[in-house]
């Protein structure tokens, strides 16, 4: 039988930055992931804007390049060019980057571990294939989409996007970001986000949706593939596949008792784009901290706190990009002309 104060559960974004500032908070961490090898498979399109970096300390090994914007590609072949200063992660490594940190911090990372079960006094685990029961005083639930921790307190995602990407060598180098809108796309769109001499090339697509399409989102993604390659960007040779969910659906309750879920797990990845790492850092930051803070204060009411620090940072953009992305897929037949109301780098999306 183990014993920790906080028992963190996934070694992704969320996870390693909850249990680094919990660790650094003086807790006693246990960090577990089911990976025998964190950040791989990358299931991402890795991009982070750069005001990130001033919250985590990775090195340049994580960071591929610096990319200054976004170019918004709508169905007339309208491009919109965006500032937004981001950069490239190689998130295989920037995942291990930050599972060292909060080992660094004092936090004991298992990995091949993968929580099963949980009563009000202990989670059962499966470590290197034993069963073993953790005692603690706190879960924070930072596994994934499909989390196994928000089923135990009934709080989990409904909705997702479906990402498929490959992974395919640039014509020239690109210094921005794209992003491709087309009425296959429902629910979602097509990406191509620059590494170096490489890119990730993706199409996302509402999930499980009645949406009535013959093409399977693998025909989506390499036809999307073609038009790139003759628009001349691309040479059509992927190198690797990666595919994922995204919940879109918006926030969850994310405590319950001595429960707390960050992440993709607590439904705070934006509805809208996708996007999720910066969330996931962030409202991890907030739940090691108030965590550490309610074992050193033996108060667990104090995790309430945690929704409430977190939703005043992204609550409002989060239900504003719920209702946009309602709005979106109810309106899918029209996309050439709402499109703009429903997608961040427009002004008309923040008019309602
Ligand atoms: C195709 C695609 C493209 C994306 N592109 C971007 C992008 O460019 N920028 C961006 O900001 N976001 C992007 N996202 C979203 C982003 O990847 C997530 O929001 C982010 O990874 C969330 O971090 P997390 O720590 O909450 O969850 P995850 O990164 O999913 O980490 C959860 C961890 O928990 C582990 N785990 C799961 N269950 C258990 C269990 N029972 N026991 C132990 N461990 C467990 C998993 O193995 C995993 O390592 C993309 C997502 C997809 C699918």
């Amino acid at each position: 039988m183990l014993t920790c104060d906080i028992l963190v559960v996934g070694a992704g974004p969320a996870g390693s930055s909850a249990a680094l500032e919990a660790a650094n908070s003086g807790a006693n961490v246990l960090l577990i992931e089911k990976k025998k090898n964190i950040g791989v498979p990358v299931q991402c399109a890795e991009y982070i804007p750069k005001l990130l970096l001033n919250k985590i300390k990775i090195s340049r090994k994580s960071l591929v390049q610096d990319v200054y914007g976004l170019k918004t590609y709508l169905l007339n072949d309208e491009c919109r060019e965006s500032r937004l200063p981001g950069c490239m992660l190689d998130r295989s490594v920037f995942d291990k980057e930050l599972a060292l940190c909060a080992e660094d911090a004092g936090a004991t990372v298992y990995i091949n571990t993968t929580c099963i079960s949980n009563n009000k006094e202990k989670t059962l685990l499966n470590k290197d294939g034993r069963k073993t029961d953790v005692v603690s005083k706190i879960v924070i639930g930072c596994d994934g989409p499909k989390s196994t921790v928000g089923t135990w307190i009934n709080s989990v995602n409904e909705e997702f996007v479906v990402g498929m990407q490959y992974s395919i060598p640039l014509v020239d180098p690109l210094d921005f970001t794209e992003v491709y809108f087309d009425y296959d796309f429902f629910g979602g769109y097509g990406w191509l986000f620059p590494k170096d001499t490489y890119a990730n090339v993706g199409v996302g697509i509402k999930y499980a949706s009645n949406f009535k399409t013959n093409k399977s989102l693998g025909v989506l993604l390499k036809q999307f593939v073609k038009t790139l390659e003759k628009d001349g960007k691309i040479k059509n040779k992927p190198t690797s596949t990666t595919s994922g969910l995204i919940p879109v659906g918006g926030p969850l309750q994310t405590v319950k008792e001595n429960i707390l879920l960050v992440g993709d797990a607590a439904g705070q990845t934006h509805p809208i784009t996708g996007s999720g790492i910066s969330q996931a850092v962030i409202c991890g930051k907030i739940a090691g901290r108030i965590s550490a803070s309610a074992v050193r204060k033996e108060k667990i009411e104090l995790l309430d706190e945690y929704e409430k620090e977190w939703r005043g940072i992204f609550g409002d953009e989060l239900e504003r990009a719920r209702k946009k992305r309602r709005f979106l897929e109810e309106n899918w037949n029209k996309l050439d002309m709402i499109i703009k109301k429903c997608w961040t780098t427009f002004q008309e999306y923040y008019y309602d």
